[in-house]
């Protein structure tokens, strides 16, 4: 599906990217330092509550790394992984640190502290193996999120 096409929606919400890292790469994250990262699937989570909401958020994710200025720890990890599906909410009564911790049950939080420069969190990124990718689905649908493959 080309992103263009894709209707986001512009109200503030929640959202979380599942990532596909092709190779193992050692990716820097800014301040955090420098990281090796296994191949496979990554959930980051997030919330989009500026101006544009979800819509001006994730289509910023989607654009290629090489035309947007570095600003969070997603962008550098964005610059060698796909975006695989994208599952997102306007249902903001539990925070983006309440499902962070809720996926981290799914898998393993790495690196620390990633995405949670603003928070007490352990961290906001989270390696899924492959046979735990059905219930990360089935965690977030059966709360009312939505799924945009990408
Ligand atoms: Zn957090």
């Amino acid at each position: 599906m080309s992103t263009e096409t894709l209707v986001f929606n512009p109200d503030p919400g929640l959202y979380v990217l599942l990532l596909s890292l092709e190779s193992p790469s050692l990716i820097r994250v800014g301040a955090l330092g420098e990281y090796f990262l296994t191949a496979g699937l990554y959930a980051y989570i997030g919330s989009a509550k500026g101006p544009g909401g979800l819509r001006a958020r994730l289509k910023r994710h989607l654009r290629p790394g090489k035309e947007k200025k570095i600003h969070w720890h997603i962008d550098y990890l964005l610059q060698h992984t796909s975006v695989q599906t994208i599952f997102y909410t306007r249902d903001l009564s539990q925070s983006e640190c309440k499902w962070a911790s809720a996926v981290t049950r799914l898998g393993t939080c790495f690196p620390p502290r990633f995405g949670a420069s603003d928070c007490s969190c352990p961290g906001h990124l989270i390696q899924i193996v492959d046979v735990e990718v059905n219930r990360l689905y089935s965690l977030l649908t059966a709360s009312g999120w939505e799924r945009i493959f990408i």
